[in-house]
């Protein structure tokens, strides 16, 4: 049987700041189609294993393999190997990130924003990057503001307007970083909308998360972070309905 290569893996990632060890050996692996839930407290490592997913931060240790691209990363005595810089803009290209501040660029338009990688990075012709995009913009509702600027619409409008600039450089795996934490609460649902479409489309997309209710639907695994190591792993029903760790049974408990 050919193997299709996974989407993405994570091998055995360390990452510190100065002596604060932040990642302590993550591993990950993620099927196609997968959705991966990822939960902790504040300061456990959530943002920092994401952003060492696609390269915003280079890790100490470890393995990243992306739609089987490999990079590998060594601490020697002479300290850090330099990353091929080629290769991090190619494998980044294929891992798109939705940050919890929808970071959309505040001098372009939306749709704007929803070109510019395809044509810089992937070098799509204007006209076809155009057409793409206003179909994505379709796809989470917001064709009709394809001409407006960040400024000019709602949190929720702003994250889904990045949800579809993520999509326009349709990468092998999606990653997202609490993305409805910043939003008004009646502007939540639409996000997560989007999001359940996409898993139902089976868009790959690891996803750190405080909605319980997402991650306890939508989620093939859900993965519970402390200090930098995996307490707990496994599918949502097990994981959130009938957890092992006593800290994640805190954590799961309800907050008066
Ligand atoms: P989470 O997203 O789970 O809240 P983070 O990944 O943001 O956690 O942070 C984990 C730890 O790493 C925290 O102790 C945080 O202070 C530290 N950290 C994160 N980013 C940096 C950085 N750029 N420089 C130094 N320390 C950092
Ligand atoms: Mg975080």
């Amino acid at each position: 049987m050919a193997d299709t290569p996974l989407p993405l893996e994570v091998r055995n990632l360390t990452k510190r700041f100065g002596d604060n060890e932040v990642l302590k050996g993550l591993s990950l692996q993620a099927h196609q189609g997968d959705v991966i839930s990822m939960i902790g407290a504040s300061g456990s490592g959530k943002s920092t294993f994401l952003r060492c997913m696609n390269l915003l931060e280079q890790p100490n240790e470890g393995e990243l393999i992306v739609h089987g691209e490999s990079v590998r990363f060594k601490e020697t005595r002479h300290g850090r190997e330099p990353a091929d810089w080629q290769q991090v803009v190619r494998m980044r290209a294929k891992l798109s990130m939705v940050f919890q501040s929808f970071n959309l660029w505040a001098h372009m338009t939306l749709l704007e924003n929803v070109i510019e990688a395809p044509i810089h990075v992937l070098k799509q012709p204007r006209k076809e990057a155009i057409e793409q995009g206003r179909a994505l913009l379709d796809r989470v509702g917001l064709l009709e503001r394809a001409d407006y600027y960040p400024a000019q619409m709602s949190g929720g409008q702003q994250q889904r307007g990045a949800i579809a600039r993520a999509l326009a450089m349709d990468p092998e795996v999606m990653l997202f970083d609490e993305p409805t934490s910043a939003l008004d609460p009646e502007l939540v649902g639409d996000v997560l909308k989007v999001m359940r479409d996409l898993a139902k489309e089976g868009r790959t997309m690891i996803v750190v998360t405080h909605e319980m209710a997402f991650a306890k639907d939508v989620s093939s695994q859900v993965i519970y972070l402390h200090q930098g190591l995996v307490e707990e792993a496994g599918p949502p029903a097990e994981v959130l309905g009938n957890p092992s760790s006593e800290r994640l049974k805190q954590f799961l408990a309800p907050k008066h």
